[in-house]
């Protein structure tokens, strides 16, 4: 256990230093040693390979290799039903079942290479059509359960998908509408047993008994498409982000390193495999590391995650900032009573982490939150702050070993970089090509995809900072930087001082046009419970942000929000709330989740 950690104020910002367990030491402890003799080579030692040298293929990795030795009496996956039902799924258990899902594939004729879409809550057959058809070599293409039917029309029908694995209800309320726009689906496999009529309809259970338990994977190049991914849609339409089976080698050692995964953890990644961290780190990371993964059913609930936390005995939990703030409006107060020992390992991913947030995992449950920086785009973690050493609160961490990260300027002509070596200068995060999970384009999208990348580097559209020692900071989304009276404002600097503030929950900033400065800083803010959004509150934000950040930074304009608008994978869409107040199209909103004005 990690215990009796505090802050020290360095130069810099505030660090926060932990004291690590002798008995469970971190995986990656020696960060610069590691990195030095780190190579992807040595990372592929750590996975198996399909039998007689036939490549590698991901649900090999994750199910085979484990069911075939001690861990197949090991629990894979641990679902947790909406009702409170449990149902585990033991490595050995996994095989069989993804075996007769691979099975039926091809007694539908299904080939490899073809698509198969996932649309359906958290059930353990999700787990297990995507594992199965990984087998069967067909290419995965998990959406979220709460799409309407037009993000998952445009979806499959981009994605060329052949097969689709849902719900009796979902097919009805979602999908039979759309029939028509789909002429390539042929099978959709109805998980349940509610009649549903249709062309190509298949009832999962009978389909899965009819199908034998033996499957041997067929050779799979590495570079053989696996999953097809779409972002977040967080700055646009969303990006279907192309990954292969190699892929499976960063998943493996990110989980390993970034996330501490050692063999007795019992892990739980919140997030849906509708978005990326869903897939890398809901299904296939957990399950290389051949760990116990639990999977939850129901949607956000403080209490209920709770309580999952001290019954499962979580140990190493991997959430993102949306969940982490809406504790926090709760107070730490809500945690009490909840016997959360077990748990050693907190990480966050998908927004800017506050530091504010960071600090409350201290006070709420007494370990921080690590946060780390990743994309669709580059499959895997990337960035982040590491089990063994000190935390910057408000820095997306290191680059982990196998990761080179700078910080860069694009050349006039855009095909190279300029390294900006001094720290602290901000300028577009860059990663050197050649890690094995980063994306191979984007689907139908072929210049986008080329314009990613410049000389050596894949560009990744975030401006971030880096410091004296190494820590990367994010200063914002290249599209939602603003550009004051001949300043560069990141909308997170911004965010994270109005944070701090007692009665704010969330905070939102965008730049909105102004002909003497260019462009004037504007704050949306969702308050905390029992806060009045009144006159007097929104001048005394105004003044504690002018005192943290300088009147050149702060916010001019403050309105309040119930909700901010945000993706379903928990984003801020601030581009959303800039088209509304500057009366602009609103552009696709697929991806829409909560939103008070609609
Ligand atoms: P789209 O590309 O469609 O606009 P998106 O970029 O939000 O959507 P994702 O690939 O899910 O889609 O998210 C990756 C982005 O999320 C990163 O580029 C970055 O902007 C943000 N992000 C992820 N993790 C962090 C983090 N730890 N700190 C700051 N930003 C983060
Ligand atoms: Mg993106």
């Amino acid at each position: 256990m990690m215990s009796g950690s505090f802050f020290a104020q360095q130069d810099g910002p505030a660090l926060l230093t932990k004291e690590l367990s002798a008995s469970r030491p971190p995986n990656l402890r020696d960060y610069a040693a590691e990195r030095a003799r780190f190579d992807w080579n040595n990372a592929w030692a750590r996975l198996d390979g399909l039998p007689g040298g036939a490549g590698h293929n991901m649900a090999h990795e994750a199910v085979d290799r484990h069911a075939a030795g001690p861990r197949a009496e090991r629990v894979a996956i641990r679902w947790i039903g909406k009702s409170g039902a449990r149902r585990d799924l033991t490595y050995g258990e996994l095989k069989v079942a993804t075996n007769r899902f691979a099975n039926a594939l091809f007694s539908l004729g299904v080939e490899p290479g073809e698509r198969v879409f996932v649309l359906m809550g958290r059930l353990p057959e999700l787990y297990v059509a995507v594992l199965g058809a990984l087998k069967a070599r067909c290419v995965v293409s998990p959406l979220f359960s709460a799409f309407g039917p037009e993000p998952i029309a445009t979806r499959m029908e981009m994605g060329e998908g052949r097969v689709l694995v849902t719900t009796p209800a979902l097919y009805r309320r979602k999908v039979a509408g759309i029939r028509d726009e789909l002429p390539g689906l042929e099978h959709v496999i109805l998980v349940g047993d509610e009649p549903t009529e249709g062309p190509g309809l298949h009832a999962w259970q009978p389909l899965i008994e009819g199908s034998s338990a033996d499957f041997t994977i067929a050779p799979t190049d590495p570079e053989d498409m696996a999953l097809l991914h779409f972002t977040s849609g967080t700055t646009g339409r969303p990006k279907g982000a192309i990954h292969v089976h190699g892929a499976v080698v960063a998943h493996d050692i990110t989980g390993y390193y970034a996330l501490d995964l050692h063999d007795d953890d019992v892990f739980w990644c919140t997030a849906d495999p509708g978005w990326v961290t869903g897939t890398s780190y809901g299904i296939l990371a957990p399950l290389t590391n051949g760990v116990t993964s639990i999977v939850v059913e129901a949607e956000f609930d403080a209490q209920t995650w709770y309580s999952v936390l001290e019954r499962e005995k979580v140990s190493v939990w991997y959430t993102a900032p949306t969940a982490i703030r809406m504790m926090m409006r709760l107070g730490t107060e809500a945690v009490r009573g909840y016997d959360l020992s077990a748990l050693r390992f907190m990480a966050s991913v998908g927004e800017p982490l506050n530091p504010e947030a960071v600090v409350w995992g201290e006070e709420a449950f007494g370990l921080p939150f690590h946060d780390n920086w990743w994309q669709t785009e580059t499959g895997g973690i990337m960035i982040a702050n590491l089990a063994a050493l000190p935390i910057k609160p408000g820095s997306m961490g290191l680059p982990l070993p196998g990761i080179d990260a700078a910080v860069v300027r694009r050349s006039e002509a855009g095909d190279d970089v300029e390294i900006i070596e001094a720290p602290m200068v901000e300028g577009e995060l860059a990663l050197r090509k050649g890690w094995p999970s980063i994306m191979r384009g984007y689907l139908g999208e072929e210049e986008r995809y080329r314009k990613c990348f410049a000389g050596d580097w894949y560009l990744t559209g975030d401006l971030a900072k880096r410091d004296e020692d190494g820590y990367f900071w994010f200063v914002g989304r290249a599209d939602d930087v603003i550009k004051s009276a001949g300043h560069l404002i990141g909308p997170f600097e911004v965010e994270s001082a109005l944070m701090e503030h007692p009665a704010v929950a969330e905070a939102a900033v965008i730049g909105i046009p102004d002909e003497t400065v260019g462009e004037i800083v504007k704050a949306f803010v969702a308050l905390k419970p029992s806060n009045e959004a009144d006159e007097a509150l929104r001048k005394e934000l105004l003044g504690h942000a002018r005192r943290r950040l300088g009147p050149a930074v702060a916010p001019k304009q403050i309105d309040f929000r119930k909700e901010l608008p945000r993706t379903r994978s928990g984003k801020i869409m601030r581009r959303l709330l800039k088209a509304r107040e500057l009366g602009l199209p609103e552009g696709d909103l697929s991806t829409l989740e909560s939103d008070e004005q609609r």
